[in-house]
């Protein structure tokens, strides 16, 4: 199992000599599961992923891609990927924080994203690669190979999914974006990391900066460190790093978290951890 970070940011995409050691681009992970393959959200790093395919795989892709929620910074690399564009892909797309009755992600993408005068390309040119499925968020995949996909509630306004990823014994959970709730850890959190191998949390505050961002649907490093402690989890990356966070931010809050709880580190762009 294989997890390769390439997109790390959150809310807006932040080039430049201030952020290129932890990276700049918004939300994207791949994980290899042997011969599968999944993607969770299609911030700008995606396009970055798409490259790569093109490059090395005939712009040829049969993957699974889940969305934790259609917010700008976890969609807006999808029109730049690359795959798409080929009607030979397959590309799997899974939301579940839609609730199915106002918003379907084949809407979102068609009549929000990928639409006149927003975006001059339109969806149809992708959606020969694609297949769109609204999922409750709670449901379980089993995608063949051994590989088991849980899902579970994140506390986010307009809503969000986390997932636990099992393969070969060995777990990866993406929990992002997500906000605590004061005095108790989410339950649905801790179940989602439960002795996980790695976890990604959503670290966008430090505790002193919470305050004035509470009820904008972000968490901080102290909590990630609270919950890896009660689920046991063995690598913990910070991760949504605020546009505000350069990187010598990022290395005092790298210092501090590290003699909290070890393996507790923010996550880096372009890193490739493998299980
Ligand atoms: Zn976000
Ligand atoms: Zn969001």
């Amino acid at each position: 199992m294989r997890l390769k970070l390439w997109g790390t940011r959150g809310s807006i995409p932040c080039p430049g000599p201030e952020t290129v050691k932890y990276g700049g681009n918004t939300t994207c992970f791949e994980v290899t599961c042997g011969k599968k393959r999944i993607i969770i959200d299609a911030g700008t790093g995606i396009r970055l992923l798409g490259k790569k395919i093109m490059l090395e795989e005939a712009n040829l892709l049969n993957a699974d891609l889940f969305f934790t929620h259609t917010h700008m910074d976890h969609i807006q690399g999808l029109p730049f990927f690359a795959p798409l564009y080929n009607p030979n892909s397959d590309v799997r797309l899974n939301a579940g924080h839609l609730g199915g009755e106002k918003y379907d992600l084949q809407g979102i993408i068609g009549t929000m994203l990928m639409k006149d005068p927003v975006f001059p390309v339109p969806s149809s040119l992708i959606e020969q690669a694609c297949s769109f499925n609204d999922y409750d968020c709670g449901t379980v995949f089993e995608l063949g190979d051994g590989v088991v996909i849980k899902t579970g509630k994140l506390n986010h306004p307009n809503g969000a999914c986390g997932y636990r990823i099992e393969f070969d014994g060995k777990v990866i959970a993406i929990c992002t974006d997500t906000e605590h709730y004061e005095g108790e850890i989410d339950a649905n959190v801790v179940e989602l990391a439960q002795d996980a191998d790695i976890m990604v949390y959503d670290s966008a505050y430090t505790d002193e900066e919470y305050p004035k961002f509470k009820g904008w649907g972000h968490s901080t490093w102290q909590e990630a460190v609270k919950v890896a402690e009660k689920a046991q989890v063995k690598q913990t990356l910070l991760f949504h790093h605020d546009p505000s966070h350069n990187d010598e931010k990022m290395d005092q809050i790298a210092q501090e978290a590290a003699a909290v709880r070890e393996g507790v580190r923010p996550a880096i762009e372009g890193e490739v951890i493998s299980l």
